[in-house]
């Protein structure tokens, strides 16, 4: 296998922590961004213990400018890019009548435009290798709206839209880009812990401990669609914990 250089936001823990040791693994060069330096640096050490290389950089996807300097330190440290993996992401669910405009805000910002900084950062790089890869997380929330779900939802609907628009232009311009949706079921993680709804928060960790599954499962996935021949693109990847309604 080839080795490759691996961008991911929201590196700090759950799905792109899990992603990251699966992929530096693998023998791929990871860099990784996420707020929490401390949370980075562990994860790195742990990386590098293995026998796996990676680097950091404290990135705030809500600032284009802070991942444009992600995207820099990639090209710095490895020379290119690979696989552009936006992973980052809130979910902070209540029900629309509790005007909870803060939480909506953040959703916004970090779920949709976290997406679309990395493309403006990692794009111009892939079709200048003629060769790259973006995966963006967005979640089975995407398929399907729930009470107290809707902003969440049209943050991660609006994921799989910009990704899809991204496919087709890619593959008009003829780019050799591949994009790859990643849509979880239940994962065990920390993204429940900042939901602000208290109501909301009881429901949905009794769901999460009854049903959920690792994220070293999703990263499985995730390791295959990047493994694929360069020829062949998996679009989107649904996960669901089986038990998962
Ligand atoms: P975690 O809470 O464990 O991870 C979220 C990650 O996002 C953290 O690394 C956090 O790092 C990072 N993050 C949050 N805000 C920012 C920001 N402004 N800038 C940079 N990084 C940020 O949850 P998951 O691993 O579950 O979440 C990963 C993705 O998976 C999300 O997009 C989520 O919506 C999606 N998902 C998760 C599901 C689940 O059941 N767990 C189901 C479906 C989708 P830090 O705080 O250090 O910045």
């Amino acid at each position: 296998m080839t080795k490759k250089v691996v961008v991911i936001t929201g590196a700090s823990s759950g799905i792109g922590e899990a992603t990251a040791k699966k992929l530096a693994a693998a023998g791929n060069q990871l860099v990784l961004g996420a707020r929490r330096e401390s949370r980075l640096q562990e994860i790195v050490a742990a990386i590098e213990q293995a026998g796996g290389e990676a680097v950091y950089a404290v990135t705030d996807v809500t600032s284009s400018d802070s991942v444009k300097a992600l995207a820099q330190k990639a090209v710095d440290t490895y020379g290119r890019i690979d696989v552009w993996m936006s992973n980052a992401g809130l979910m902070p669910q209540s029900e629309l009548i509790q005007g909870r405009t803060e939480d909506w805000d953040q959703m916004i910002d970090v779920n949709i435009k976290g997406v679309l900084y990395g493309i403006a950062a990692a794009l111009p790089i892939m079709r200048a290798q003629k060769s790259g890869q973006f995966i963006n997380t967005a979640s089975v929330a995407g398929h399907a709206v729930h009470p107290a779900s809707s902003v969440y939802s049209a943050t991660k609907y609006a994921v799989r839209a910009i990704s899809e628009g991204l496919r087709q232009e890619e593959a008009i311009a003829g780019s050799n880009v591949r994009v790859t949706v990643v849509s979880p079921g239940m994962v065990a993680t920390e993204l429940t812990n900042h939901i602000t709804d208290a109501a909301t928060k009881d429901r949905l960790e009794h769901a999460w401990a009854d049903n959920a599954i690792s994220p070293e499962e999703i990263a499985d996935s995730i390791l295959f669609a990047v493994n694929l021949p360069e020829n062949t693109s998996m679009n989107e990847l649904v996960i669901r914990p089986t038990s998962q309604k």
